[in-house]
């Protein structure tokens, strides 16, 4: 399977699972009147809304590049994924808030709760499922729209095992599960800040990471014909890299020459780097070009 459909599997599959923990999480609040599933349950409609944003994402962010957006569509992965941070803020303000309150009022009547262990322990089975999955498809695509779902998905299981021990220990005392959750949505906001700055980093250009920087620039210098470079820069967008190079060559080389060691850069650096397209612009080494030079 390529990774692109790898990636829309997951993405599929995870909007299923957030479809039939809603199913359940409605009956059981229905049945039991617990406000942790209640809580439990707006987390999993975030997760769904979220998860359908990716599969979008996903399956256009994939799409080859056409004339109007000639650098590809990769950057949508960021986009979701920098809404579906937003999002996951979102509900664990929420989730403080609900704990709060409970806190203070001390008034649950929970029913059933039967019920309502059978449906927390189904959901975290389906969600570990999911997780694992997710995880392989992260392990072998880097894509970050899947790490984002993930961190979803991971909040979920924390969130509903607190609900399965609070159902378990209502009973003797009430306020056990409000604090471990406000633990647990302190937690999540702070993993939360990674994908934050990694979509912001994307869609900011920020240069790729330094080894590759510096295993693309080897490449570049170990080109016989090569007697420098200025003007390096890179970008990433999806899982492709833009890279631009002024590259100084022998000023009395013909034009055919120097465009001939411009396409074999080009290659060399396509053969280490698939995804990736170099523009080398050709200077004559030893030209005042102080003017124009960056880093
Ligand atoms: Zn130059
Ligand atoms: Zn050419």
């Amino acid at each position: 399977m390529t990774n692109d459909r790898l990636v829309q599997l997951t993405s599929k599959a995870s909007v299923a699972a957030a479809f039939m923990l809603i199913i359940a999480k409605l009956y059981a609040v229905y049945t039991t009147h617990s406000l942790g599933i209640l809580s439990s349950l707006f987390d999993s409609s975030v997760d769904m809304i979220a998860s359908i944003g990716n599969l979008i994402a996903v399956t256009i962010a994939a799409r080859p590049a056409d004339h109007k957006y000639q650098f590809g569509y990769g950057k949508l992965e960021a986009v979701a994924a920098l809404i579906q941070s937003i999002l996951i803020g979102a509900s664990l303000l929420f989730l403080v808030s609900e704990a709060l309150q409970r806190f203070f009022s001390n008034d649950i009547t929970v029913t059933h709760s039967t019920t309502g262990i059978w449906v927390m322990a189904l959901s975290i089975v389906m969600t570990l499922g999911l997780t694992a999955f997710q995880r392989y498809t992260i392990q072998r695509t880097q894509s970050l729209a899947i790490k984002a779902d993930m961190l979803h998905y991971k909040t979920d299981t924390a969130v509903n095992i607190v609900v399965l021990i609070s159902l378990f220990l209502n009973t003797y005392y009430n306020n056990i599960d409000t604090i471990a959750c406000i633990g647990i949505c302190g937690y999540v906001m702070w993993a939360t800040r990674h994908i934050v700055v990694e979509s912001l980093e994307v869609l900011l250009d920020k240069e790729i990471n330094v080894k590759d920087q510096s295993n693309i620039k080897a490449i570049l210098n170990n080109h016989p014909s090569v007697k420098g470079f200025h003007n390096f820069r890179t970008r990433s967008s999806g899982k492709r890299i833009f890279i631009e190079a002024h590259i100084e060559m022998d000023p009395k080389l013909t034009l055919v020459e120097a465009h001939n060691i411009a396409h074999d850069l080009k290659d060399a650096v396509e053969a280490v780097y698939p995804h990736s397209e170099m523009i080398v612009h050709q200077d004559p080494v030893g030209y005042d070009e102080s003017s124009e030079r960056r880093f």
